[in-house]
């Protein structure tokens, strides 16, 4: 019989290696998911049991490792998965054909719209967002949990290095001023914001990629709270690139907390209130770590502690700015 603890290990090792096959079947889409599933069942028992699953065991399998991260622009080329010889997943994981043009996300769902029928037929547009004869801006993202104070951090970089700034929340948002009233995608997507959860990662993407592509000209941009879950970091990573820097801000509960209900008093924002804070909290718990953890294999993200004051905290991402982005260079002046 098991002890209470080791219990309570199986029962994570379970879960993990459930959140590795979510995670393989988001990924690589493959045409026949209940085949997808008994490969990965299969594999895990080759391996040992759960315990010995890691996050990407059922993802792609040939993945190269992306560039250092100071060479961390190419924008990873659309591949496709060949069954051909060379390490592989285990017996039957492979081909997985991986769509030219993606799909809705079905871990979410597609939202219909009359005024809008490439997107609500799932067809995201495949194009260059950046000129691909040109350096590629640099891209950093800032992630952590709701009011941790990501957008007064993204503005305080945006104005020191000359960036621009990008923030998700804060486009969602317009776009839902603009549209909501008379459009039923933007309609159901207030819905789903004011309720603390994420909008479908095809729009929450399209509308990011209109940004650059408006902003070409930007030596870099600073995107504030995105990626929000792993199937974002992939879609990005995969029809834009790699963000050159992820930061992270390390903030507890209570401190969150008690921001967000300031907050709530100051600015009414619709997805302040009781019910969605929670959610919002709930999520990024849910989502963090394997957000967290992809990019700590690819030596990206940087944790700051910001339960500490503005300007300390700021004090610490400017260097750490300074020694991943511009180690090699002379520093742009700052503004
Ligand atoms: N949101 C989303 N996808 C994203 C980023 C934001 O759906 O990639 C939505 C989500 O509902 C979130 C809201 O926009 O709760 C507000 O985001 P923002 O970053 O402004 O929230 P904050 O973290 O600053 O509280
Ligand atoms: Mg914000």
């Amino acid at each position: 019989m098991f002890s209470a603890a080791k219990q309570g290990e199986s029962f994570t090792y379970t879960c993990w290696s459930r959140q590795s096959m979510l995670t393989g079947l988001m990924y690589h889409r493959p045409e026949d998911p209940l085949a997808f599933l008994e490969n990965c069942l299969q594999k895990t028992r080759e391996l040992g049991g759960p315990e010995c699953v890691a996050w990407d065991t059922f993802i792609m399998p040939d993945r190269k490792p992306l560039p250092p991260i100071t060479t961390a622009q190419g924008k990873k080329a659309p591949c496709k998965l060949d069954s051909g010889p060379g390490p592989g997943p285990g017996p039957g994981l492979g081909p997985y054909r991986r769509y030219d043009r993606l799909p809705p996300i079905q871990a979410q769902f597609s939202i219909e719209s009359d005024s809008d029928m490439t997107e609500s037929s799932g067809l995201i547009q495949e194009y260059d967002v950046f000129d691909p004869l040109k350096p590629r801006p640099h891209i950093i993202f800032i992630i952590g949990g709701p009011g941790s104070g990501k957008g007064t951090q993204t503005a305080k970089i945006a104005a020191h290095y000359d960036f621009e700034c990008v923030s998700v929340g804060e486009i969602l948002r317009n776009q839902l001023l603009q549209h909501a009233p008379s459009d039923r995608k933007w309609e159901l997507i207030a819905q789903i914001i004011a309720n603390g959860e994420l909008a479908p990662q095809e729009t929450t993407i399209e509308e990011l990629k209109h940004q650059f592509i408006k902003k070409q000209d930007a030596k870099g941009f600073i995107v504030d709270g995105f990626p929000r879950e792993i199937s974002q970091v992939f879609t990005f990573e995969e029809q834009i690139g790699s963000p050159d820097l992820v930061i992270l801000l390390a903030c507890s509960n209570q401190q969150l907390r008690q921001r967000l209900e300031k907050r709530a008093l100051q600015q009414g924002r619709p997805d302040d209130n009781t019910h969605a804070i929670e959610k919002r909290l709930e999520t990024f718990k849910h989502n963090i770590t394997l957000i967290a953890k992809y990019y700590q294999e690819r030596g990206l993200i940087i944790r700051v502690d910001a339960d500490r004051e503005e300007d300390d905290i700021f004090t610490d991402i400017k260097a750490i700015v300074k020694e991943k982005l511009f180690s090699n260079k002379e520093e742009p002046p700052a503004l």
